[in-house]
């Protein structure tokens, strides 16, 4: 096969103990998946889970013992902080039932979901897609993936994120609206979900602005924290 130009390389993420990378397919994100966080937003009560995507090669990789450089992106004065579960598809499949879901997960990674939020809530304003506000350059800072069997109870385990090693977010797996295998569900009804995916499963409370210099850290118990400086 011959290209006009290189195409794109594969972006993949670091696997803790394997040497082998995980290539990444698709970005999937849920929105307002926490109780408190629907709230700070403005919303209240259970909705349906609803998502939006970034693209591949919006990720970051930032691998144990190394910080992420972010750079501060353009046409924002108010760049937010969300510390998320990422959820790594292994097995692909569609109308996956909530029952089934965890056969599907190949492991998990601390993740940032950073938001544009001026422009995000500019286009929530004007009814216009939010891609301007979440699927921008180096707006998904991730750590490594921890397979499944090596990350302990995932569904109770606590995630918090620090600016300048001072709490921002910090809350617990299990006050998910939609748990893990129920976002799984509504996902691949909407879509057919392929190994490679990833799914950015939601942030609780306490979202708030990052400026030049600000050094995040983020963890989730059993996983491989993050360390991302923006720059
Ligand atoms: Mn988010």
């Amino acid at each position: 096969m011959q290209y006009l130009f290189t195409p794109p390389a594969v972006v993949s993420v670091t696997v803790v103990g394997k040497t082998e990378q995980f290539p990444v397919h698709r970005i999937y994100c849920v929105g307002r998946n926490y109780e408190e966080h629907a709230k700070e937003m403005g919303f209240t009560g259970r909705e349906p889970p609803f998502f939006f995507l970034k693209p591949t090669d919006a990720l970051i990789v930032a691998d144990e013992g190394s910080t992420g450089q972010m750079p501060y992106p353009s046409l924002t004065h108010n760049l937010h902080h969300e510390i998320e579960l990422v959820v790594a598809i292994g097995f692909g499949g569609k109308n996956i039932k909530a029952a089934d879901a965890y056969q599907h997960i190949f492991g998990y990674a601390v993740g940032l979901d950073m938001t544009r939020r001026d422009l995000q809530n500019e286009m929530k304003k004007l009814g216009r897609p939010w891609c301007i506000g979440k699927a921008f350059d180096a707006s998904a800072p991730i750590g490594p993936i921890t397979p499944a069997a090596q990350a302990g109870d995932i569904a109770q385990a606590e995630l918090f994120v620090q600016v300048n090693g001072v709490d921002r977010q910090r809350s617990n797996i299990a006050k998910l609206i939609w748990n893990i295998a129920e976002t799984i569900e509504h996902l691949s009804a909407a879509w057919t979900l392929q190994p490679g995916d990833l799914i950015f499963t939601g942030t609780p409370e306490g979202v708030g602005a990052v400026v030049s210099g600000d050094t995040l850290t983020g963890g989730v118990t059993g996983l491989t924290p993050i360390t991302v400086t923006v720059v």
